[in-house]
């Protein structure tokens, strides 16, 4: 369709969106924070992904495939789904740069998904390798998030390369699946949501209604406790309470989000306030008690799961890099949905201390898992344990490519444009430039390292438009060209001239967060923050002998940005604090009041923090981010 915006998310003007994305090329990012996690993204991450989607056999699949062959299948049932993820990222990354080299990567690898594809329209190398009656097993098999998986690249490429070559492979999987699912067909549903969203994409890329139809049957059929798979229940597939009865965020946290991001795309086309109601009540509920200070997701290894109201341990948080990412695509939909700032201080979060952690500055390397604590002596018990440090790769690979996709396409979560289109929002600060609603805007900051953003314009449009800034819920005390702005749009509505500035800046001064009493391993505890960034304290920080299990923090003493960490490129919180100095007990226990030495001697300690997204990249070690205070 003509007026389909070049990014992941392009909500047509026949829905009820209240803002419309600028995609891709709405932002182009030329130097500062972003630039520097791009370059590495690019230069490191992606050209890896190849190389491992090759080695770990998950491309290996999909040639066998293409042959006709049988036989076993390596790696995880969705392993065709990492390969796709991998192509989305590829498609904005050419987007982006125009990469010839990579473009000739994308096609070879189209080309081999395309042969793979059955003559009717199905496609899953595994199932079809392993000779699995299609939809047989969906409970776990993975047939349907493979797809959506395949949809999402696909639609990426059409928009940010031209290439229609897995456009087409896409249209015959979603029409195979809409002559297969649905009221009058299969009421199978996939183990784990993620065709939903891919499918309203397809709908709003083609224009293909029965997408869009189907995208919301799989969003209402679910919730009525017919999965079944691993012998898990209900919860755990998010199928235990429909969608829209649905109060809160429950049980395998990236099925979760993924599950709500599609109900919301589906919400934003279809204008079913109680169904975005739904879901933005779920969202107010994932954020007031049950995510992280760093936006991660999901607090029980078991299951992979979100726990109960306020349970966050820091230690054995599993806060998967994907299920950020499921929550940052969340937020990004209910903002273009709502026009609600809010969401975006979310879509910041999640990028920055959520999905960032996950991947090595370098861009080699990567953490499943994003605990907020890790002790000395921890054992790596799991491979996903962020005790081992980042890994080059997983055996189950889902976050590396999945942060590849995001960042590759971060422009698209920098701007949007009203839909009356004579006004832009700039909801994520960039170095380089924004354009949309007539405006282009040259934007100088090195945020969120820096808390100045100079907007320049650059051209303007005949007519007065309206510019709006975001001020992030954490900025107070941001000024506006020196005047006081609140949380939220700021907004400024006139004729604009070439030449014409504007200065924002937004406090980055540390400061302390508090957590509520109910996350009782965090009572009385406080985690350092500066902008939007959440700090750590690593081991490799403290003084020889102290140890960051024991670390106290003054409360009372000055907390000050310390520069920048050359290693790091990253700032630096410099703050005071203590650590205990141990007497050997028997036990870790005495009684209160007991008369004796309470077995502690305090150690006044400098402590000097970095930010979380860039703990373990100077080896990994003890680390926490929540400490508690002295
Ligand atoms: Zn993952």
């Amino acid at each position: 369709m003509d007026d389909v915006v070049k990014g992941p998310l392009s909500p047509t003007a026949g829905g009820t969106a209240a803002l419309r994305p600028v995609g891709v090329d709405g932002a182009t990012i030329t130097g500062g924070f972003w630039a520097e996690r791009l370059a590495a993204n690019a230069a490191v991450s992606i050209p890896q992904g190849w190389d491992q989607l090759h080695r770990a056999g998950n491309v290996g699949n999909l040639e066998r495939a293409a042959g006709g062959g049988t036989g076993e299948a390596v790696g995880d049932v969705f392993a065709d789904s990492d390969v796709y993820k991998w192509l989305e990222a590829v498609a904005w990354e050419i987007a982006r740069t125009g990469d010839e080299a990579l473009l000739e990567r994308q096609r070879e690898l189209t080309r081999l998904v395309a042969a793979a594809q059955a003559e009717d329209g199905y496609l899953d190398s595994v199932v079809q390798l392993r000779g699995i009656a299609r939809y047989s097993e969906l409970g776990w098999t993975h047939e349907l998030y493979c797809a959506g998986h395949l949809v999402q690249a696909a639609v990426a490429q059409r928009r940010g390369t031209g290439d229609t070559a897995l456009l087409d492979v896409a249209v015959r999987l979603a029409d195979h699946l809409v002559a297969t699912f649905g009221p009058d067909g299969s009421h199978e549903l996939d183990g784990h949501p993620e065709i939903e969203t891919a499918l309203v994409e397809l709908y709003r890329e083609t224009g293909t209604r029965a997408y869009l139809d189907l995208a919301g049957w799989f969003v209402d059929a679910r919730g009525r406790g017919t999965v079944a798979a691993y012998g898990r229940d209900s919860t755990y597939f998010s199928d235990r309470v429909p969608v829209r009865e649905a109060t809160t965020v429950e049980g395998h946290a990236v099925r979760a989000v993924y599950l709500a991001e599609g109900a919301a795309d589906v919400a934003i086309e279809t204008g079913e306030d109680e169904l975005l109601a739904a879901v933005a009540r779920q969202f107010a509920a994932m954020v007031g008690t049950k995510q992280y200070v760093t936006g991660g997701l999901g607090a029980r290894w078991e299951g992979e799961a979100f726990g109960d109201p306020y349970e966050l341990p820091s230690d054995r948080a599993y806060a998967e890099s994907c299920a950020a990412i499921g929550g940052l695509q969340w937020a990004h939909r209910m903002l273009v949905a709502t026009g609600d700032e809010r969401y975006a201080d979310q879509v910041e979060r999640m990028l920055l201390n959520g999905m960032l952690p996950g991947v090595s500055l370098a861009g080699g390397e990567f953490f499943y898992v994003n605990a907020l604590q890790v002790r000395n002596g921890a054992e790596p018990d799991d491979q996903r344990n962020p005790v081992n440090g980042r890994l080059g790769w997983f055996s189950t690979a889902c976050c590396p490519p999945n942060i590849m996709r995001t960042l590759s396409s971060l422009g698209a979560y920098v701007a949007t444009t009203g839909v009356d289109g004579d006004s832009l929002q700039v909801h994520q600060y960039v170095q380089g430039t924004v354009r949309g609603a007539g405006l282009v805007l040259d934007v100088e900051t090195d945020f969120p390292r820096d808390g100045r953003v100079l907007v320049t314009v650059r051209s303007a449009p005949e007519g007065e438009a309206e510019l709006g800034l975001r001020v992030p819920g954490w900025a107070s005390g941001a000024t506006l060209d020196g005047e006081p702005v609140e949380p939220g749009l700021a907004r400024r509505r006139r004729l604009w001239s070439a030449g014409d500035r504007l200065e924002l800046v937004l406090p980055t001064a540390p400061r302390l967060i508090a957590a509520d009493d109910r996350i009782d391993g965090i009572r009385d505890s406080v985690a350092i923050a500066a902008g939007p960034l959440v700090f750590a304290v690593e081991q490799v920080d403290l003084p020889v002998g102290a140890q960051v299990d024991d670390l106290h923090l003054d409360v009372d003493a000055p907390l000050r940005l310390g520069g920048s960490d050359a290693a790091l490129a990253a700032p630096v919180v410099l703050a005071s604090g203590w650590v205990h100095r141990h007497v050997e007990r028997p036990e870790p226990y005495a009684a209160l009041g007991g008369g004796e030495d309470d077995g502690v001697e305090r150690e006044p300690v400098p402590i000097r923090a970095v930010p979380y997204f860039a703990w373990a990249n100077r080896g990994a070690d003890a680390m926490r981010v929540w400490i508690p205070a002295g």
